[in-house]
């Protein structure tokens, strides 16, 4: 890994620049919380954050810029990386790690992605170590949202804001990781000012071909007796209908720009969008996306697919229906 991808966007964001001017001034806090869906964005945050530390221009290039570039600074730990649990004795361990004195003599750091994963029990115990901060120990936790994250952990962590990028930024951002430019942009118009979502959008060979699966779907539901002509559908697959959901967002997204008489994101299926839009008010496209979001969370929570998808699908014609009659 030589280049730090997105670093130039990530380093104009209000996020990197409140942390880099609290280490300029010698006030890094014990600990930080950073709030976004944008994991792709987060982790470029925190690699430059840890090359601020060590480095006042976070250059890149020099000694202490490469280790943490290439990951083998000692003093710079990234845990719950992956999405599965973090234990309790895991959370000790890292407690006991903190406690000790810094290989290098200067400042450690901890960077927790994904902290939302984390099961209450170690998240207490984490609060042990907030409640009393060892000198030069410091923390970054982020996830995407606050609603699992205990708040006597919020109360005592400086919360930072990581807004959305503009579609330009996420544009550039994508070219220069080496996205053609034909995907990038693409990319960046669907991507709600998330460098991850963008990316997804940029790279998916299978992205036409999705979305008129789900554009079809969503023409030829009309009922809930056509649910089960649909629930068995290929795009409803255990290993596709995280993709799907996302999909369902972008398409209501485009619906809700169709009726509000802006440009629609989602370009390639304009005809498609314009025919859902006259289907969906706009109460119907406010209380899909509520239904779209339940629908994640119960796949985080293991629910099986095909009853994922039975619940979309007839929730999506019941707004349909409620929000129509209401306008009625
Ligand atoms: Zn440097």
């Amino acid at each position: 890994m030589n280049e730090l991808r997105y670093a130039d966007e990530v380093k104009q964001s209000s996020a990197y620049r409140s942390i880099a001017a609290d280490i300029e001034r010698g006030e890094l806090s014990h600990a930080y919380f950073i709030r976004s869906e944008d994991k792709d964005a987060v982790e470029t945050l925190f690699t430059l954050i840890a090359m601020r530390v060590y480095c006042d221009t976070a250059c890149g290039k020099c000694a202490e810029c490469r280790k943490v570039l290439l990951r083998s600074k000692p003093d710079v730990k990234y845990l719950a990386e992956g999405t599965e649990n973090f234990t309790v004795a895991e959370m000790a361990e890292v407690t006991e790690d903190a406690g000790m004195t810094a290989f290098e003599g200067g400042e450690k750091l901890y960077f927790f992605l994904n902290f939302e994963n984390l099961a209450e029990p170690p998240q207490n115990k984490f609060l042990k170590t907030l409640e009393e901060p060892f000198d030069k120990v410091h923390f970054f936790l982020s996830a995407a949202s606050t609603a699992t994250v205990l708040p006597t952990i919020l109360s005592r962590v400086k919360q930072v804001v990581f807004p959305a990028f503009s579609e330009q930024s996420v544009r550039d951002a994508l070219v220069k990781s080496g996205v053609p430019v034909e995907n990038a942009e693409r990319g960046a118009r669907l991507s709600q000012g998330s460098l991850t979502r963008g990316r997804e959008y940029a790279t998916d060979e299978d992205f036409l071909r999705h979305i008129s699966e789900v554009t079809d779907l969503l023409v030829g539901l009309k009922g809930s007796a056509d649910v089960y002509r649909y629930v068995r559908d290929g795009i409803f697959a255990k290993e596709r209908i995280g993709r799907t959901l996302s999909i369902f967002e972008s398409v209501f997204h485009s619906v809700m720009s169709a009726h509000l008489g802006l440009a629609i994101p989602l370009e390639e299926a304009k005809e498609r969008i314009n025919e859902i839009a006259s289907m969906y008010t706009v109460a119907a496209v406010g209380e899909a996306n509520d239904v779209i979001l339940t629908c994640r969370a119960r796949l985080k929570s293991n629910c099986n697919a095909t009853n994922v998808a039975d619940y979309l699908l007839l929730k999506l014609t019941e707004v349909k229906y409620k929000c129509r009659s209401s306008l009625a």
